[in-house]
């Protein structure tokens, strides 16, 4: 299963955030917990990873649009031993074991750890350490002969990934590349230059300049293109640099990412 990010250009690829949200099967049978046998708790982790794409484009009010959703889930499979065993006081075990099953089933789809969404493995762990709890106390209440109990644990979930391309993102990155591309080029300061135009604050040594040579704070050129591609000083239009750093028109989601 290859990263659909290979598939992009890299500037492309550069500006899509990735988004995972989880959620337990709400069926009683999707999270069922008995007394191993074993030496160790053991949990199993299962289900669908639903897969879908979003442009979050330029003009678009940062509301992002379903570009395309794969038609099959893929399915994972895992699991794992806590060999730190499994109660109350395991919570961190638990959830620490929960992350390396998601970072595995997020590997194939190209996330990196920026993207991931941490609070997942935090509920999972916890719902999983909440039932052990319950079971203790309905069943014998605990240990045999000082061994803790130990739990077969199984976890029926949807983990759901969504891949957004930003367009105001790639289009700043689009604009960097180009305007590196003129510096021999660029004009002298003028008067007035030492402020960013969109916040009328001291500029600093990280701007983005656009191919026009004007140059603003990065986070408050990012919000103006979420609203239009041009230049807030000149109207210089840049939509013209985005297509031909990502080939793909402005308004539209990176060609080649999905489908055949
Ligand atoms: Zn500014
Ligand atoms: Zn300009």
């Amino acid at each position: 299963m290859a990263s659909p990010l290979s598939r992009m250009l890299p500037l492309a690829a550069a500006a899509m955030e990735c988004r995972l949200s989880g959620r337990l099967g709400t069926e009683p049978r999707d999270m069922s917990l008995s007394p191993s046998k074993g030496y160790y708790s053991r949990v199993r982790l299962h289900g669908d990873l639903v897969v879908s794409y979003w442009l979050r484009a330029v003009g678009g009010a940062v509301r992002p649009t379903l570009q395309h959703e794969e038609a099959a889930p893929r399915r994972f499979d895992h699991k794992f031993p806590l060999l730190n065993g499994l109660n109350a006081d395991h919570h961190s075990a638990c959830c620490d074991a929960i992350r390396e099953v998601l970072l595995r089933a997020r590997t194939p789809l190209g996330l990196d750890a920026g993207s991931w969404d941490d609070s997942l493995a935090d509920h999972l762990a916890t719902l999983t350490v909440d039932a052990v709890r319950r079971e203790r106390v309905a069943g014998d209440g605990g240990e045999h002969r000082g061994v803790p109990p130990r739990f077969d644990v199984d976890l029926a979930l949807t983990i759901v990934a969504e891949f957004v391309y930003s367009e105001p993102k790639a289009l700043l990155l689009a604009c960097d590349k180009a305007a590196a591309a003129t510096t021999t080029r660029a004009p002298p300061c003028r008067a007035g230059d030492a402020e960013c135009r969109v916040c009328v604050e001291a500029k600093e040594d990280t701007m983005a300049r656009l191919p026009c040579s004007h140059s603003f704070h990065r986070g408050c050129i990012l919000p103006w293109f979420d609203k239009v591609a041009t230049c807030p000083m000149c109207g210089h239009d840049v939509a013209k640099y985005l297509a031909a750093a990502t080939n793909t028109p402005i308004g539209k989601f990176p060609a080649a990412l999905f489908g055949p």
